[in-house]
């Protein structure tokens, strides 16, 4: 009961004292001799609402957002990713569904596919990569803007699924830092944008990713 009547207190203390300011900002710009500053002229009830008003923009002025520069940055780089679809096989074909508007990935901020490495930060594997492929994936790795993401979609790109064949490729990190694995045969879209989520969360909590910083190019003569 007592603290239900602070409460009251402090309430009716906190009203009282924003109308006292109100008041006082009325009285003010009453006497406010600038011309087009002043409330002469106009009713009391309009008076006040001006007053009001006035007093709710300076409000707003006050008002401030604290937070960090990385966290900003992570926030747009998250959500404005621009894909480079790596798509060699069948898998390729079901990344095309995830593009589309059934499953939309605008809007996930990522629709925005570039066919040029130097425009794109995502590059998403689908698809069987052969051996003579691994060198021509590497150059595209590598020509693309930093900070880059690469997601292996489907059983082929991580681990070269069922082609265990001396011209095939044992997925795609044998040759590039590969960032989130989507598993499947082909993968269902639902799970590509699962993965998405996933470095979605990776850049949002600025994850530290070994993977990538140790990487070197295997076709690099030592
Ligand atoms: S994982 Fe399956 S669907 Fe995807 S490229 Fe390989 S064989 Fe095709």
């Amino acid at each position: 009961m007592s603290s239900k009547n602070s409460m009251n207190n402090s309430s009716d203390n906190s009203a009282s004292s924003s109308s006292d300011l109100l008041r006082s900002a009325l009285v003010d710009s009453l006497q406010d001799p600038t011309p087009g500053t002043g409330y002469a002229g106009l009713t009391p009830d309009v008076a006040l609402h001006q007053a009001q008003l006035r007093a709710g923009e300076d409000l707003s002025r006050s008002f401030a957002f604290t937070t960090r520069l990385e966290a900003v940055v992570a926030w747009g780089r998250k959500n404005a990713l621009w894909p480079l679809p790596y798509g060699t096989a069948c898998c390729g074909i079901e990344l095309m569904s995830v593009m589309g508007p059934r499953y939309d990935l605008a809007r996930f901020g990522a629709e925005v596919v570039r066919f040029s490495p130097r425009q794109a930060d995502l590059l998403i594997v689908a698809g069987t990569i052969t051996e003579k492929m691994g060198p021509v994936l590497v150059q595209i790795y590598q020509q693309m803007l930093d900070p880059k993401y690469v997601l292996s979609m489907g059983a082929c790109a991580s681990s070269g699924g069922f082609y265990r064949a001396y011209h095939v490729l044992q997925g795609a990190d044998k040759v590039i830092p590969v960032d989130v694995y989507v598993p499947g045969c082909p993968p269902t879209p639902e799970a590509v944008l699962d993965g998405l989520m996933v470095l979605q969360k990776m850049i949002a909590n600025n994850q530290p990713r070994p993977w990538k910083e140790n990487w070197k190019s295997p076709y690099d003569k030592a």
